[in-house]
């Protein structure tokens, strides 16, 4: 039949028309990240943290910087800890390697800035300031 290419793409347009749109009039409206959503950045809770440094021994790509010492108490604590998303792979496997899941992913996806230095964020005092993982 002639045309019957054109009655089945206008009847898929009038059903798609009264559809609930999949899209948002982003930046004013955004669309919250799933619960497994890597892409944020990385969050240090340093209260869980025993400064054993696995996460940065497993990271592939040297992205964590940390330091650490012992406490009278023998205890190790950290004193530094810098997360540079600019190398970052988000391959998670820091996270994996954590034994205490003391590090989880922030929902952010607005991380993009001006200067390569921008990207890297000090952990210790984002866990003193209290920014919120999700
Ligand atoms: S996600 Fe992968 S590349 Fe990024 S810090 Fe963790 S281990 Fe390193
Ligand atoms: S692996 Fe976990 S506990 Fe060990 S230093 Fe990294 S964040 Fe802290």
């Amino acid at each position: 039949m002639i045309g019957r290419g054109l009655v089945k793409g206008m009847s898929i347009t009038l059903r798609r028309f009264f559809d609930r749109p999949n899209t948002v009039e982003y930046p004013e409206k955004k669309i919250p990240m799933t619960p497994r959503f890597r892409g944020g950045s990385l969050v240090l809770d340093r209260g869980r943290c025993i400064a054993c440094g696995l996460c940065a021994m497993a990271c592939p790509n040297a992205v964590i910087d940390m330091a650490a010492e012992t406490g009278e108490d023998k205890k190790k604590r950290l004193t530094a800890y810098t997360y540079h998303a600019g190398l970052c792979l988000f391959c998670n496997v820091c996270l994996e390697a954590c034994p205490v899941q003391a590090l989880s992913w922030s929902q952010d996806y607005e991380a993009a800035c001006y200067r390569r230095e921008g990207l890297s964020t000090d952990c210790l005092a984002a866990d003193q300031r209290g920014d919120k993982v999700g």
